[in-house]
C-alpha cells in the first residue's frame, strides 16, 4: 500500500501488515466503499468490538483528547494483572472527567470470593497509585457477571455524556464493549466519524440511543507485562481461561519455586511457611533446593521448565533479581505482571528473592485474597 489512506469510520491511517495494530485492513477489503478498518467493519456489521493496540505515546495523545471534552472515563483493569493494567497517571490526561474502574476477570478467582472485598482492595490500591475513581465495579465481561451494577453505575455517573473505555491490552476491553452493545440493545450502529474534524483520535464511536456514544480506544501496550514480551503461544498459556486453582507449597528456607522457565522465587530466609501460587494452570511449577536452582535453570529451561519453549527461552530477556523483605503481621502478595502472584502466608516476615525477565514489573502488595 503506497498512498496514505485513512479509515472512513474512525479516521485512523490504514495499514495491511499487522492485524493486531490499529488501522489494519485486509488487502482485498481496500476495494470496498466506504473504506473502513477491520475494527470499524466488525462493529458495524457484527456488533462486535475487536482488540487493537497502540504504543504509549500515541495512546496518551488520545487520553489528552478526552481531557478536552466532558465524558465519563471507564478504565478497565484486569484483576489478574492489577499492577500491570492500571494506568497510573490517568487523571492527568483525562482532566476533571470522572473515572470509573471496571475490575474484570473476577470469574478467575475462587467462586467463594466476596466481590466487595475486591472492590475495597482495588479502591485502596488505586488510591495509592494516585487514582480516585468515582466507583469500582467488579465484573466478569466474559461471563456477563456484574453488569446490572455496571449499567446502573454508567447511567449514574455519565450525566448524559459520552463514555470512553480505556485500558491496557488483553484486559478484556473488547469483551466488555461487546457486552455493553448487547445490553444497550437499541443501538443504532451507524458509525460516526470522529467529532473533532481534522484531528485523528483513532477512536470508534458506538452511538447510544440518546445521542451519546460509547467510545472504544485502542489498548495501550505496557512493556513491563510478561504477556507483552513472550510469543503468542506463551501468552495463551499465561492468560487463564478457567478459574485458577491456587497451588499451595509448604516451604522451608533455601527452597526455590520455578514458574515454568518464566520466573523463579527463592525463599531465602524465614520460618517454614506456606506460599499460595495464583498463576494460570498451564504454567508448571517446579520445586527445588535453592543451592541447585541455577543449575536446574541452565539445564532445564525450555524443557522441564516450560513455557517458554526451548526456542523462545533462548530469546527471552535475562532475569533480574528483586529482593523483598516481607513485613511482619499481615499477608502479602508478590505480584509478577502478566504471570500472576504468590501469596506469602507467614505473618513473621521472610526474605524472598524473585527472578523475572528484566523488563517485567514485580511488586509487593497487601494480599488481594
Ligand atoms: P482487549 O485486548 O482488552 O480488548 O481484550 P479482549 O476482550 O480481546 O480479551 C483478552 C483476553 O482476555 C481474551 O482471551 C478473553 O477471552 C479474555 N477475557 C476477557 N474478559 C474476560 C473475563 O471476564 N474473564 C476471563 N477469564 N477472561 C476474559
Amino acid at each position: 500500500m503506497n498512498e496514505r489512506l485513512t479509515c472512513q469510520g474512525c479516521g485512523v491511517e490504514l495499514q495491511t501488515e499487522d492485524p493486531s495494530q490499529i488501522g489494519y485492513i485486509p488487502e482485498k477489503a481496500l476495494q470496498r466503499t466506504p473504506t473502513v478498518c477491520q475494527r470499524c467493519f466488525r462493529i458495524k456489521h457484527y456488533n462486535e468490538a475487536a482488540s487493537v493496540t497502540m504504543d504509549q505515546g500515541a495512546f496518551l495523545r488520545i487520553l489528552s483528547g478526552i481531557g478536552e471534552t466532558k465524558a465519563l472515563v471507564v478504565h478497565i483493569v484486569d484483576v489478574f494483572d492489577f499492577e500491570g493494567s492500571l494506568i497510573g497517571g490517568l487523571h492527568r490526561f483525562v482532566g476533571a472527567n470522572p473515572v470509573l474502574i471496571a475490575v474484570n476477570k473476577l470469574d478467575l478467582l475462587p467462586a467463594s470470593l466476596n466481590w466487595n472485598r475486591v472492590k475495597n482492595w482495588v479502591q485502596k490500591q488505586a488510591k495509592e497509585q494516585g487514582l480516585k475513581p468515582v466507583d469500582v465495579i467488579p465484573i466478569s465481561a466474559k461471563r456477563g457477571r456484574g453488569f446490572d451494577e455496571m449499567v446502573r453505575a454508567l447511567d449514574r455517573y455519565r450525566g448524559g455524556q459520552d463514555i470512553y473505555i480505556v485500558g491496557a491490552t488483553n484486559t478484556g476491553k473488547s469483551t466488555l464493549i461487546n457486552q455493553l452493545i448487547r445490553r444497550y440493545s437499541d443501538l443504532d450502529l451507524e458509525l460516526t466519524v470522529s467529532r473533532y474534524p481534522g484531528t485523528t483520535l483513532d477512536t470508534i464511536h458506538i452511538p447510544l440511543v440518546e445521542g451519546q456514544s460509547i467510545i472504544d480506544t485502542p489498548g495501550i501496550v505496557y512493556p513491563y507485562r510478561l504477556t507483552e514480551i513472550v510469543d503468542a503461544k506463551t501468552v495463551n498459556a499465561l492468560l487463564p481461561e478457567k478459574p485458577i486453582k491456587p497451588i499451595v507449597y509448604q516451604l522451608d528456607p533455601e527452597q526455590t519455586l520455578f514458574f515454568g522457565g518464566l520466573a523463579r522465587m527463592d525463599f531465602v530466609q524465614g520460618d517454614h511457611q506456606s506460599f499460595t501460587c495464583y498463576v494460570s494452570n498451564a504454567i508448571k511449577i517446579h520445586r527445588t533446593k535453592l543451592e541447585r536452582a541455577d543449575e536446574v535453570y541452565e539445564k532445564h529451561r525450555g524443557g522441564l521448565l516450560s513455557p517458554p519453549s526451548a526456542e523462545e527461552a533462548a530469546k527471552l530477556e535475562p532475569f533480574l533479581k528483586h529482593t523483598f523483605r516481607i513485613p511482619r503481621g499481615a499477608r502479602h502478595d508478590i505480584s509478577i505482571s502478566g504471570l500472576g502472584w504468590i501469596q506469602v502466608n507467614g505473618m513473621d516476615g521472610a526474605l524472598i528473592e524473585l527472578h523475572a525477565p528484566k523488563s517485567v514489573r514485580v511488586t509487593l502488595r497487601p494480599s488481594l485474597l
